[in-house]
């Protein structure tokens, strides 16, 4: 048993024996050496050849035998010795790996082979079994050495290995592994060009043929050489101008069909790969469409769908044809938003004025994408090891590095004799209660006992003797404080409900689901709702929610509507908002995305380029053309959404069972489109209606992963069901073939738009449906909830509800201060009143953000009910409340802005008191706080976010900031009170939504004019928050894997305010001897945490994308525009890894365009 291994050893050690005499002749060469040299070489060789062992030993470690064999390689000049040496070489690296190539190439060997390669190609014709083994190795070594185009290059490589290949056509076994290495010169994007111009393209056409078995691999390698090669713009022109496009369609088209058994699915993939780059360039695109390749792809991909297998073809004709498919403008007069408002300046360089100084013809598009090429050599740079760089830089590029930024300090603080204005909205902190009866309180009046009244008697809005704000607060009529006297045609003292006028003749259910419309100046017909125009009045049944939904009141809705001032003067109104919403006890789960469903609804796109007379494109509803009615076969659905909230712009009917939908722009702007909300009439049940809203933005959406639309059925509320209900099949959210033009996109090139896209089946028919974004939530409702919060107002309850003031729409913003009732007038129970810590809260900054709406009403029926809690609550804190910062923008139906144009997010640092007038005395309320030394305990502003599932918050730490910046921390004197955390850790153990782990601390540059950071810099808030609520749903803790309801948003809200009562409790330390041990178990869990050095670690940098890519994901990123990248496959990746400017709803716009 012993001899085997003695062998063994023996060989082993023989092999480093001959080694060691080749060291020593390589170090002293003489003349007369060569022989000695090419015997012990061949001895290695043959050594190698036949023992594993021996090849273990010589490139272990510490033995030197790869330099010695490198050395040998260098110094030599013997054919049948470089013969030896490479045949070595091409044994070691056969087989252990990347290993021992990684040995090779940090010894050096590279360059040795590549000049080796051109020396020996000096003296032609060059030897072919060398010419064999060297670009054998070179292939081998090539793709693990990142320098390895370079080299090449520099060593004047590249045209010896393309002349080989040039003069040996035919010689297969020499031809393949020089177009191996072809291959991997021209991944470099400079070799490429240079390899073009030496003809390289050509050659590969002559390689390239039709079907055929024989060569199969010989020809792949040639098709990935020349999809490298095509990669560059100037080579992908030069294909173009030898009229390769078709040449490579018709190829394509060979092989799909005569590779029936598809033995060859990696052939036909590597044609696609060429057409592909070659159609990167606008040039390339338009030969592909002029060679008829959107119906040859088209026909070959429907043919491949039903083979699995076949995936990878039919994913990458379709990237294809979706980046070939000619641009187009949206079928509209501009995409400047329908409705304009003047406003009371115009900021020059503002983006109103940016807006309205626009050219002609700003919204055509034009295919802009080659500008740059001609400059593409001298831009080229070797980007092989450009990866490294950009993928580290990019995450840290939006933190704030500037220490002086994150300490908090007092800036733009106004003199305090402006600020006491705002002494009024704070008449708490002196009002002395000595009129108050607290011997014999208002009794407390109970909700039932409301609603009845309130359903028939008229509406009488409880005046709140204290509430005299600025502005005047909107009268119940509706007639006496609308400020803009030009707008008096539109007061509407009176409502009834009267049906649309085409259900004059029905007279079943659709008669009664005719619109509901504030009558009066718009239909002029009943003064007052009475019923005098007889049969056309429609019997409407009102589901009777009133149980079920305490603040709800359709009769208080109506008048509420009434005084709610819209651009568009709405006088319809939705019956969703009508009867109310009642939250399902129904798990809606997150939808699993069907297999495939982005293609099919790509190809059902293409089909409309490919069979264009099947298209029926007939306009349904039109807002930029309203006087031109459309005309109706009853054969088409009725669209509208001229209510509050309502942002249709325009409907067509593309196919029988199919609609493109465009949504209105916020007001003053020409974009911001994500929020929709419209009604649907007119249906067929039992059909499948395919939906694609046309003009979405944001590069991708929780459409995409799983979030479904909300419809609200007429039919089913009257039926007992009035709710909002999660609907929809084959959703997906893709890049479409609209585009805009520079200009109007910011800058940007050829900026495409997306397509949601979703297919509903009705249940019933003559049903009136409507479809949402997100739970639907008006400022009428808001008002209408904040009247039935104020009559549950109790004798313990301090409840004032005043007017911030007045929005540019003309709209009230209502403030509301919530405590409780001082026991007494005494002094002590005074004092303790004013003692108080003030909690700041603020909502629907973003109107398209509407769960922050529920989340802010769980929070305020929180506040207003008469639990122990809540009454615990009220006593440890006051609460100044903003529950809607941009009344306009909800009303109107933007997503983003408010009147102006601009994202109110982002205008905390220098509010302008006429533009963002909300933004402005929210300020100088906060302002006035802190000068009169009450600046608040907590500050959170309740946000809605699209890209990310759960409930979390946004804070501040100068701490965590710095150390994601990588800055030396300990260089930075600082200190930090880690309070911030104590409120998000309550949270993540209290309310089952929220997810600690997705919190941030970290203040980003993007965000410095946002309410959480200029709250914590400028007021000294050091709790200063953004509460971020999924629109789509959870994927942890107790709602994991369902979607968001308002159940689910309005619990949040409460279980905030819980959490803000244990907060009192920490932040008293002298209370702690009153509560049970399970709250101190708590506490000293958090006081715990406090304590742990490196706390960052539960810091998630939130600019991470966290959804994971999907199988579809490669049509999904088809850019049109990717030539200026030298590596698309490289770009799709790194974008990924972006930040998606949108993914946070507090980035502006202008960020995420740019
Ligand atoms: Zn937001």
């Amino acid at each position: 048993m012993n001899k085997p291994k003695m062998a063994a050893e023996k060989s082993a050690s023989r092999v480093l024996m001959l080694l060691s005499q080749l060291e020593r002749l390589n170090e002293e060469p003489k003349v007369s050496d060569k022989d000695a040299i090419r015997q012990i070489t061949g001895k290695v060789l043959h050594l190698i050849q036949t023992q594993e062992k021996t090849r273990k030993e010589v490139v272990s470690k510490g033995s030197g035998g790869m330099e010695v064999i490198l050395s040998s390689l260098e110094n030599t000049r013997d054919l049948q010795t470089n013969l030896n040496v490479l045949g070595i070489l091409n044994e070691l690296l056969t087989v252990g790996g990347g290993r021992r190539t990684g040995v090779f190439v940090s010894k050096g060997g590279t360059a040795i082979l590549l000049q080796l390669l051109v020396s020996s190609s000096k003296d032609p014709p060059a030897n072919e079994e060398l010419m064999i083994l060297i670009h054998s190795l070179l292939f081998k070594v090539g793709p693990k050495d990142k320098k390895f185009g370079v080299k090449a290059r520099l060593n004047g490589a590249l045209n010896v290995t393309v002349n080989l290949v040039k003069h040996n056509l035919h010689n297969y076994k020499l031809l393949l592994p020089c177009l191996q290495v072809l291959r991997v010169y021209s991944s470099n994007l400079v070799n490429a060009v240079s390899l073009g111009r030496s003809g390289a393209l050509e050659i590969m056409f002559d390689i390239i043929g039709p079907f055929s078995k024989k060569s199969t691999t010989l020809l792949k390698v040639a098709l990935d050489t020349l999809a490298a090669l095509l990669k560059s713009g100037m080579n992908a022109r030069r294909a173009v101008d030898r009229g390769y496009l078709p040449t490579l369609l018709t190829i394509y088209q060979d092989w799909h069909r005569n590779d029936t058994r598809h033995r060859h699915v990696v052939i036909r993939k590597s044609i696609l790969g060429c057409i592909k780059n070659i159609t990167n360039i606008k040039l390339g695109r338009k030969a592909f469409i002029d060679a008829s390749g959107m119906r040859i792809l088209y026909n070959a991909s429907t043919e491949c769908l039903p083979v699995r297998t076949l995936d990878p073809l039919v994913n990458t004709s379709s990237l294809i044809m979706r980046k070939c498919f000619p641009k187009n403008r949206l079928p509209l007069p501009t995409i400047k938003s329908v409705f304009l408002h003047p406003l009371p300046h115009v900021p020059a360089g503002g983006p109103v004025a940016q807006l309205y100084n626009q050219p002609p013809g700003v919204d055509d598009v034009v295919d802009e994408s080659d500008e740059n090429e001609a400059t593409e050599v001298d831009t080229e740079n070797d980007t092989e090891n450009e990866e490294d760089e950009t993928g580290h830089k990019t995450q840290n590029d939006d933190i704030e590095t500037d220490i002086n930024k994150l300490r908090p300090r007092q800036i733009n603080m106004r003199p305090f004799d402006e600020l006491r204005v705002y002494e009024h909205f704070c008449r708490e902190f002196t009002e002395n209660f000595e009129d108050n009866d607290f011997e014999n309180p208002r009794s407390f009046i109970p909700l039932s006992s409301v609603n009845p009244e309130l359903h028939h008697g008229p509406i009488i809005i409880p005046t709140t003797p204290t509430s005299l704000g600025p502005q005047n607060r909107c009268s119940p009529q509706g007639d006496v404080l609308l400020p803009n006297s030009d707008r008096s045609s539109v007061e509407l003292d009176s409502i009834s409900i009267s049906k649309s006028p085409d259900g004059k003749s029905d007279c079943d259910l659709v008669y009664s689901l005719g619109r509901l419309v504030l009558d009066g100046s718009v239909n002029g017909g009943s003064v007052d709702g009475s019923q005098e125009d007889g049969g056309e009045q429609a019997d409407l049944e009102v589901p009777d929610t009133a149980a079920l939904l305490p603040l709800h009141d359709p009769d208080l809705y109506l008048e509420m509507v009434k005084s709610t001032r819209s651009v568009p003067a709405y006088t319809e109104v939705a019956y969703p908002d009508y009867f109310g919403h009642v939250a399902l006890n129904l798990r809606e789960p997150i939808l699993e995305r069907a297999y495939g469903v982005q293609r099919i609804k790509i190809f059902q796109d293409i089909e409309r380029l490919i069979h264009p007379s099947d298209i029926i494109d007939k306009v349904v509803y039109d807002l930029d053309n309203q006087s031109c009615p459309v005309i109706d076969n009853g054969e088409s659905l009725k669209f509208n959404s001229k209510f509050e909230s309502g942002n249709l712009r325009k409907a067509m009917q593309v196919r029988k069972f199919e609609y493109d939908l465009i949504l209105n722009s916020d007001i003053n702007s020409n974009h911001y489109h994500q929020w929709f909300y419209f009604e649907v009439g007119n249906m067929r049940p039992g059909v499948r209606y395919r939906f694609n809203i046309i003009n979405c933005e944001k590069s991708n959406s929780q459409f995409n992963y799983g979030m479904q639309v909300l419809m609200y059925s007429v039919q089913d509320a009257i039926n007992g069901r009035p709710q909002w209900v999660r609907t929809g099949s084959d959703i997906c959210y893709y890049k479409n073939h609209f585009s805009r033009s520079s200009i109007a996109a910011g800058g940007q090139k050829g900026k495409s738009y997306f397509t949601m896209t979703f297919t509903v089946t009705f249940q019933h028919k003559d049903d009136v449906c409507y479809f949402a974004y997100h739970y639907p939530y008006t400022y009428s409702m808001l008002k209408m909830h904040l009247q039935k919060l104020s009559a549950l107002s109790t004798a313990q309850i301090y409840y004032r509800q005043e007017d911030l003031c007045e929005t540019l729409g003309g709209n009230s913003c209502p403030l509301l201060t919530i405590t409780a009732m001082p026991e007494s007038s005494s002094n002590d129970h005074i004092s303790q009143f004013r003692s108080r810590p003030v909690v700041f809260l603020s909502a629907r900054v973003h109107p398209g953000e509407t769960n922050s709406s529920w989340v802010m009403k769980g929070t305020l029926e929180f506040l207003m009910s008469c639990s122990p809690q809540a009454q615990s609550l009220r006593e440890s804190y006051i609460f100044k409340v903003i529950p809607m910062l941009n009344p306009d923008g909800v009303i109107n139906g933007n997503h983003r802005c408010s009147l102006s144009g601009e994202d109110l997010n982002r205008q905390w640092q220098n509010p302008n008191t006429e533009l963002h007038p909300t933004i402005y005395h929210s300020k100088s309320l906060l302002q006035y706080l802190r000068a009169t030394g009450r600046t608040p305990l907590v500050f959170c502003d309740y946000h809605g976010h699209s890209r990310k599932k759960n409930v979390f918050m946004y804070g501040c730490s100068i701490k965590e900031t710095v150390w994601q910046t990588n800055v030396n921390a300990s260089t930075v004197d600082l200190h930090e009170d880690l309070g911030y955390r104590t409120l998000p850790k309550l949270l993540s153990q209290m309310a089952p939504a929220f997810s600690l782990s997705s919190c941030s601390f970290v203040v980003e540059r993007s965000k410095e004019a946002t309410a959480r950071v200029v709250v914590w810099r400028e007021i000294g808030v050091q709790r200063s928050y953004t509460m971020e609520s999924t629109l789509c749903g959870c994927d942890q803790g107790k709602y994991k894997g369902l979607q968001i309801g308002t159940n689910e948003l309005e619990e949040m809200g409460a279980q905030f305010c819980l959490a803000l009562l244990r907060l009192r409790r920490f932040t008293s330390p002298l209370e702690l001897h009153n509560h049970n041990s399970h709250l101190l178990d708590m506490e000293n869990d958090l006081i715990d945490t406090r304590s742990i050095p490196n706390i960052t670690s539960n810091t998630t940098y939130v600019l991470d994308e966290d959804e994971p890519a999907f199988l579809e994901e490669v049509d999904y990123s088809a850019e049109s525009n990717d030539e200026n990248d030298p590596d698309p496959e490289g770009y799709l990746q790194d974008n990924h890894a972006l930040p998606d400017p949108n993914s946070d709803s507090e980035i502006s716009h202008q960020d995420s365009l740019n």
